[in-house]
């Protein structure tokens, strides 16, 4: 697990504040759930590839616990219980870190950040669309270029299997697979299980049909996929989502993709990743599990969600040069020309602050030469020197340190002048 230091830690806060910022612009409302749960409740109900990264513990009152691995768990175990009367759709966004044992690399730790978004009792297109809607608003917002929506829809693979009559186990084993992208393997499987030849000639076409072009594609699954009702009912309501992205201000490029498999075993439908060209990761991922709930309450609530990591936006934002600044016009230092006026100098510092400036106040006891050198070197733009004659007036010596101009003011009039745009 990483220390992060300040500029990382800045960036960090400030794509977990845009994230929070879009949940609240499209109606959802954030939840906090403890980051240690029963590991129980994360046993039975995370995916397999979670369970087996999960740090596990004893506490002191003899409990295993865990450290979370997602927040899909901690959200649906919420749904069976104090949320289950609430109406539906209820919108829920949290925010935090999660704990996988996974191998550290470029972009993957063990601790890392993720935004999360679920709508759940609504098994309508719209509310699909709505979350690619709001995944693209918020990969938008951050400044974030020319990426790419990754679109798959595990009804169609899912239903050819079932029509082929594969049990539920055999198809997540299939999809898997799929996950890693190991096709060939996941043929070979399907061929050793007995699958028809038809079968395996339909997944062979499907697994190399990726297309830009929405329209051209779905009219390509169609046709390959003719035989088989269930697919066919997958890629109509994968038409149906995709026909609600086209408008205007929709800025993601698709890209779909018709063999594409998340490892969760739990998603029900539609399936995507988000990807900039200039890396070959994830940024997040999402899609739609209609009986997760089921698992924990009985209660058939559909949901669809999306799991944006914080981590990764930073990575690639930095990638594309757009490393989120945070804005500060002015950062000003105050400097007591004695020990008298470090108190004033409080005062002084308060007053700027309730205008919304950035001030620190010198606590090093340097004489003002000395704290004016330390200013420049640490991009401080504005020093205010205070003294026992500047007190008696009311004002207080303003310096420029780019220009290395200073002059006199008055206090009251110093806010107006700090915040005035600079020539
Ligand atoms: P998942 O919860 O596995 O669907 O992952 C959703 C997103 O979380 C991924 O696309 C990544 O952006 C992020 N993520 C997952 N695992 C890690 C990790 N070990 N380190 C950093 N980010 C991760």
């Amino acid at each position: 697990m990483r220390d992060l230091l300040p500029d990382k830690a800045e960036r960090l806060r400030y794509i977990e504040q845009a994230a929070r910022e879009t949940a609240y612009l499209h109606g959802y409302r954030e939840i906090i759930t403890p980051i240690v749960e029963h590991y129980e409740l994360l046993a039975a109900k995370v995916g397999e590839e979670n369970r087996k990264r999960m740090f596990i513990f004893e506490d002191l009152g003899g409990r295993k616990v865990a450290l979370r691995p997602e927040f899909t768990a901690s959200v649906a175990r919420l749904m069976a219980t104090k949320l289950v009367a609430d109406p539906k759709p209820l919108r829920l966004f949290s925010v935090g870190s999660l704990y996988r044992y996974d191998e550290p690399q470029f972009g993957r730790y063990r601790e890392f950040w993720q935004a999360n978004y679920e709508l759940f009792g609504s098994n309508k297109p719209e509310s699909d669309a709505e979350i690619l809607i709001l995944t693209d608003n918020l990969l938008n917002e951050i400044g974030l270029e020319n990426y790419q929506l990754k679109i798959g829809h595990v009804g169609i693979i899912k239903g050819i299997l079932t029509e082929e009559h594969f049990s539920e186990d055999k198809q997540n084993s299939i999809m898997q697979l799929l996950d890693k992208k190991e096709w060939e393997t996941a043929l070979n499987y399907l061929q050793q299980e007995g699958c028809t030849q038809k079968c395996l000639d339909t997944l062979q076409k499907i697994f190399n049909i990726k297309s830009k072009d929405p329209i051209s594609t779905i009219n390509e699954i169609t046709e390959v996929t003719s035989d088989y009702t269930i697919a066919l009912r997958a890629i109509e309501n994968l038409a149906e989502i995709l026909n609600l992205l086209e408008f205007e201000n929709f800025h993601a490029k698709l890209l779909l993709d018709a063999g594409f498999a998340r490892g969760l075993e739990y998603y029900t439908g539609i399936i995507f990743e988000m990807y900039v060209p200039e890396m070959e990761i994830a940024l997040g991922g999402g899609g739609r599990y209609d009986k997760l709930i089921m698992l924990f309450s009985g209660d058939m609530i559909p949901a669809v969600g999306v799991a944006p990591g914080i981590d990764r936006l930073v990575l690639a934002l930095e990638d594309q040069g757009k490393i989120p600044q945070v804005v500060r016009k002015h950062r000003i230092l105050i400097i007591p020309v004695n020990r008298e006026m470090i108190k004033p100098s409080f005062q002084v510092a308060s007053l700027l602050r309730d205008a919304g400036l950035v001030v620190e106040v010198e606590a090093m006891g340097r004489s003002v030469s000395k704290a004016l050198s330390d200013a420049n070197r640490r991009g401080i733009t504005h020093t205010l020197i205070l003294g026992p004659r500047e007190m008696a007036d009311n004002t207080i010596v303003m310096r420029q340190m780019a220009e290395r101009v200073q002059e006199t003011v008055k206090v009251k009039n110093l806010i107006k002048l700090l915040k005035q745009p600079k020539q």
